[in-house]
């Protein structure tokens, strides 16, 4: 548990007997995994621990923010009690906690959703040169599907396999970290990457912004895909954040979700109220944060939660009439 207070010498000996570290006066150290350093995630955790610890004096709480591989090394990382807190996507949100994708047989039980942030879209950038224009194009090229721990490794897996396509076997498949494809695009050493993420984020606009062309690549042919995993729906991506992408149309169809923050349910009950609640009346100056956090209002937060509200955040919902 990465959480911890003041306590005597003696018990402070014992707790890092038990696997905790460092402990400081009267605080509440947090930590929160977010995703690579040009997504969304990682700002948008910057942010929450911004709030919170502009409040340090009333709560005691002083939150840090971790660059991770993503969603689900974030969930992985909050079950193993490496972080307090995490972004992952509602899909691995569902998943993991329902023990079902990458979590088959092995249900991430104590996890625990606090609030949704903004909405995602399954971002597939591939080079003009390439020639790949839908997901069927694919076939004998080199795609970046994404770092092991990431959820758009999750997603593009979903999509290929409802389409047919065998990764690693119809094309190569790269783990790179989403800092690193853009570049790696622009190289030539990659045709394409999937990038699940808000919009916009500079990610997206680096690797479109370089000398060679890109597209952002529809992805629409996904058979029941959404029938069969109610936690996707469409979504489409606004071209004019990408003004340098060779896209025709000012607006591409993919899969998408929203992304949430989530917890352990052995998160104290008053740190993940003290969270809640300072976003939420912060709403206003949280959304300035990140452009992608333009559209929330405190409805859109309690979408897309299958794991089980954490009692900390639920105090504060009933306590503003959010939740009956
Ligand atoms: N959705 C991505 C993932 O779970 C991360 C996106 C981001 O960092 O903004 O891996």
């Amino acid at each position: 548990m990465l959480i911890k207070k003041l306590l005597p010498v003696a018990f402070a000996a014992s707790l890092a007997f038990a696997g905790s570290a460092a402990l400081a006066a009267g605080q509440t150290f947090v930590t929160i995994g977010t995703g690579g350093i040009t997504g969304v995630y990682y700002p948008t955790g910057g942010a929450i621990a911004k709030i919170i610890n502009a409040k340090k004096k009333e709560y005691g709480i002083r939150a840090s923010v971790e660059s991770t591989g993503g969603s689900k090394f974030n969930i992985n990382a909050i079950d193993s009690k490496d972080l307090d807190f995490g972004i992952a996507q509602a899909d691995t949100q569902y998943l993991a906690y329902n023990g079902k994708g990458p979590w088959e047989g092995k249900p991430v039980s104590k996890l625990r959703a606090v609030f949704a942030l903004a909405p995602e879209a399954v971002t597939f950038v591939a080079a003009e040169d390439s020639g790949i224009k839908s997901i069927n194009d694919v076939k004998g090229k080199t795609i970046n599907l994404g770092d092991p721990g990431s959820g758009n490794r999750v997603n593009s897996t979903d999509i290929f396999k409802y389409a047919g396509i065998v990764p690693g076997k119809d094309f190569r498949d790269e783990k790179l970290k989403p800092a690193d494809a853009p570049r790696v695009l622009q190289d030539g050493r990659i045709d394409g990457f999937f990038y699940t993420v808000g919009h916009p984020n500079g990610n997206i606009k680096e690797a479109t912004a370089g000398k060679r062309k890109v597209r952002i690549v529809p992805i629409t042919e996904v058979g029941d895909l959404l029938k069969d995993a109610p936690y996707y729906a469409m979504t489409e991506i606004p071209m004019a954040q990408y003004p340098d992408a060779v896209n025709s149309k000012d607006k591409v169809k993919t899969v998408g979700m929203l992304a949430t923050l989530v917890t352990s349910a052995d998160t104290p009950d008053d740190v993940v109220y003290a969270i809640t609640k300072e976003v939420m009346t912060n709403l206003d100056d949280f959304k300035k944060l990140h452009p992608a956090l333009a559209g929330l209002t405190k409805q859109s937060m309690l979408e897309g939660l299958t794991a089980p509200i954490h009692p900390g955040a639920l105090k504060y919902y009933k306590e503003v009439g959010l939740v009956k």
